[in-house]
């Protein structure tokens, strides 16, 4: 093999860290490295659901990968993935293809509407910086038409969210903070905007422990969110959506101006399309990340699944694992390259923070439990400390968050 090329499809957190590590691990003339994503920015999928009800501006969610990417070591490239050739290994692109000796696969992850009527058409899903702009810019023309509109509806100021899992909780504590500035801007009643949470299992953010979820269900009570739990979404409608009580024979309908979707997540579909051996369509990677059919080709990120041990669960699609795995891809590819032995995924579980808006938030951490202030806080350490790993103190000043303590 003359110089390797190694081929990044994906800039979000696992790509992102794959190809910022690879710079350091590896010299200019140990291999070409060529990063693909559909846009010029990284987003932090971590903090759209802030853009989407609007209590932060889009912008602060995105950078220019040539602002964080070594532009001299990098060949950044703004295009689609449409597929993976792996037998000829070449990457098909909207506007082109290219080929590779290493492949790291980081294009992330889809809404999942498990075929519910009606969702794809009718209701939102927080996945990308253009749809949370949508989701933020629904929202506001439904509050700015209300009292210019002679035929609005009170129920034009309802928004349902389907699902209380991590992004549904995290989006309603960004919408108790944004709805008392909308209703201020654009002179509504606050007893007139009504947001309901729909949730198929009897309780909120199944992973946590009881205390911590009835804290945060009880924060968001408190702030007028109605809770309907052990309730399905069963069809969304331009109206709003068809709900059912788990063993109730009717469908109860809520009527609703705007309805958001945050019942569950998919990998890209890319890599079961491309013949890659998917487990739910996701890669099952080896304990080294590669694929289990192709040892040129590395997965990290939601298109991945690694499970610990046999039969034991496998990690869940979050962030925190993406940017392990791209630490770790990085450094494989470096011992291949370097003809050494790769290295066991080990992943270090730090804990996690669900947050309730800007101030309130519930988690754990390092085994520790936090609610309120503290966990906010320790919220808005945990976005910071990927922003230093990813561009170092001057993206960290530029766009962290702690300065807004
Ligand atoms: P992604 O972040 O999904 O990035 C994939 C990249 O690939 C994107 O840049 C995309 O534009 C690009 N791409 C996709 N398809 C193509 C294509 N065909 N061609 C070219 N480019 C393409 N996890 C946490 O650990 N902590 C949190 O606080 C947290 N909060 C979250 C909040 C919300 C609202 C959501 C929805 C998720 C949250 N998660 C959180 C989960 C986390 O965001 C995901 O696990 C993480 O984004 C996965 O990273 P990734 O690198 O696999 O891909
Ligand atoms: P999820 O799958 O974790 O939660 C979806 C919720 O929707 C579940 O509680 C499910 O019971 C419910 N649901 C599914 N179908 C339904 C229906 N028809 N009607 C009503 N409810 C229904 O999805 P998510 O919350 O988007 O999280 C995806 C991943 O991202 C997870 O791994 C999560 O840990 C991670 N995440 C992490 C954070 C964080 O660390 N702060 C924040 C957001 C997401």
């Amino acid at each position: 093999m003359g110089k390797p090329k190694i081929l990044i499809i994906g800039a979000g957190y696992g790509g992102m860290i794959t190809t910022v590590r690879l710079t350091k691990e590896l010299e200019a003339e140990d291999a070409d490295i060529t990063l693909v994503n559909k846009h010029n920015y990284h987003y932090q999928t971590t903090w759209l659901h802030e853009a989407a009800a609007g209590t932060i501006h889009h912008d602060r969610t995105r950078m220019l990968i040539k602002n964080v990417i070594n532009t001299k070591r990098v060949n950044f490239v703004q295009d689609s993935v449409k597929s993976i050739d792996k037998e000829n290994k070449k990457v098909i692109l909207k506007n082109g293809e290219l080929d590779y000796d290493y492949l790291v696969i980081g294009l992330g992850f889809e809404s999942n509407t498990f075929g519910i009527k009606g969702l794809e058409e009718n209701a939102f899903a927080i996945r990308s910086v253009n749809t949370a702009r949508r989701i933020r810019e629904h929202i506001e023309y439904k509050f700015a038409s209300f009292n210019n509109d002679p035929d609005a509806k009170d129920s034009d100021l309802t928004i349902v969210v389907g699902g209380a899992g991590l992004s549904g909780v995290e989006f309603l504590g960004e919408l108790v903070d944004r709805i008392p500035v909308l209703c201020k801007e654009y002179d509504i009643n606050p007893d007139k905007v009504k947001i309901v949470d729909v949730e198929g299992l009897p309780l909120v953010l199944p992973p946590f422990e009881r205390d911590l979820a009835e804290y945060a269900q009880k924060y968001l009570e408190g702030k007028g969110v109605e809770f309907k739990l052990g309730t399905f979404i069963k069809e969304a409608t331009p109206e709003g959506v068809l709900v059912q009580k788990k063993d109730a024979e009717e469908m109860e309908e809520i009527k609703a101006g705007t309805v958001v979707w945050t019942g569950g997540v998919k990998a890209s579909h890319i890599p079961a399309d491309s013949g890659f051996e998917t487990n739910r369509g996701k890669i099952q990677v080896n304990k080294d990340l590669r694929a289990p059919d192709d040892d040129h080709v590395f997965a990290v990120g939601d298109v991945a699944v690694f499970f610990p041990k046999e039969g034991e669960r496998p990690y869940p699609p979050t962030a925190q694992i993406a940017v392990q795995e791209g630490e770790l891809a990085a450094k494989n590819i470096k011992h291949l390259i370097k003809g050494e032995e790769t290295e066991p995924f080990v992943y270090k579980q730090r804990g996690t923070v669900a947050s309730l808006g800007e101030k309130q938030a519930i988690g754990v951490v390092f085994d520790k439990k936090l609610k309120g202030k503290s966990a906010a806080a320790m919220k808005k350490v945990i976005d910071d400390r990927y922003l230093l790993e990813l561009g170092g103190v001057g993206l960290l000043l530029k766009k962290g968050k702690l300065n807004l303590l």
